[in-house]
């Protein structure tokens, strides 16, 4: 049975999904969601790429200011966790940009967390040294460094829609053919909102659950999350749900477990769950700002003065990873710290 069949069956069973409830289905089913079964991350084919993928200059910059994250909180052994690392190239690269900075990697023990098992068989081939979890909360406690590129994008989320009559969730159901389809609950017990007609709003369930889990951690012992992702800072209202096949957006109900399915992050949600939690926000600011801010410019002229033959295409990832027009002003960055530490490097 396909998962297609499978959600019909479910749905003529139990009524229509939410889209949290079809999305978590889409990627997580253990037998055929999309990163159980087929992520296709790097490479020509891959169904999309990340910054990490794109240019190692980009974990190289992480791993740098990693090192001055782990100076700032006085040099102790600590957790330095990676969520979501796909192919493990971030943290290849950061690992090997920071190999000489005295007495880091003695005092990190790299802690990955990944659901996906054929994510982790190709992790393992890169960092032979690493741990696994698959849940933060399962990390050991203790001070930590936490990096998350596009981690949060796949946390499932619930949407709602302004209509006429009110509110409603939009919902997962079938049509009269018995195809998947999309549609709307009845009116919801909602406050009258100022919102205009037509708004979508979105809340992401797992991505609360996990602030939660970082807040803890954060005020258990000292840390800081990075955390980097295509988003939005202020709501823009809109319909965020998209599912990537081969670079190309196709339709979210078409092939389900077969596309990437994700969805904009709200940091603006993020920065208000942390600031109640008394954590220390800085940002959101573009990745291009980030970047440029680390010194992105001067490290790939450095790259090509040592390799002159690479200089075209390191100016073509500058450009791909900062530009407003590519990835440097869609994706944003925040970072949130216990209390009481100096400000990160970057913002
Ligand atoms: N950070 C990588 C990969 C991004 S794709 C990069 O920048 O290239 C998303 C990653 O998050 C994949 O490794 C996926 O398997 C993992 N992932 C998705 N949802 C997860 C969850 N709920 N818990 C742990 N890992 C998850």
């Amino acid at each position: 049975m396909s998962l297609s069949e499978k959600l019909i069956e479910h749905i003529r069973d139990n009524g229509p999904l939410t889209v949290a409830e079809y999305m978590g289905a889409c990627l997580y089913d253990p037998e055929d969601g999309y990163y159980a079964t087929r992520p296709n991350i790097g490479g020509a084919s891959a169904d999309f790429l990340t910054a990490p993928e794109a240019s190692q200059m980009f974990g190289e910059l992480i791993g740098l200011w990693c090192a001055h994250e782990w100076e700032a909180l006085g040099k102790p052994a600590f957790n330095w966790i990676e969520l979501g690392p796909g192919r493990g190239v971030l943290m290849e690269d950061a690992i090997r940009a920071t190999k000489r900075i005295e007495g880091m990697h003695e005092a990190a023990t790299v802690v990955l967390v990944e659901t996906s098992a054929p994510l982790k068989d190709e992790q393992a081939e890169r960092l032979r040294d690493a741990e696994w979890e698959a849940r933060i909360e399962d990390v050991s406690p203790g001070p930590c460094l936490i990096v998350a590129n596009e981690f949060f994008d796949c946390l499932p989320i619930r949407q709602f829609f302004l209509g006429e009559d009110g509110w409603h969730e939009k919902l997962v159901g079938l049509d009269e053919a018995q195809k998947l389809t999309f549609g709307l609950s009845a009116p919801l017990p909602a406050p009258d909102s100022e919102d205009e007609l037509g708004t979508v709003r979105e809340i992401a369930p797992g991505l609360e659950s996990i602030i939660y889990d970082i807040e803890r951690r954060l005020h258990d012992a000292p840390g800081r999350v990075l955390i980097i992702d295509y988003g939005y800072t202020k709501p823009e209202g809109a319909d965020t749900l998209q599912a990537l096949k081969r670079h190309k957006k196709v339709d979210p109900m078409e092939t389900p477990g077969e596309a990437d399915l994700t969805a904009h992050v709200d940091f603006a949600r993020i920065a208000q769950l942390a600031d109640a939690a008394n954590l220390d926000v800085h940002g959101p600011i573009t990745q291009g700002a980030f970047l440029r801010s680390l010194g992105i410019e001067f490290r790939a002229e450095a790259l090509s003065r040592a390799n002159p033959s690479h200089a075209e295409r390191l100016k073509r990832e500058v450009h791909r990873l900062t530009h407003a027009d590519e990835m440097g002003a869609l994706f944003k960055v925040i970072c949130l710290s216990s209390p009481n530490l100096p400000p990160p490097a970057g913002f």
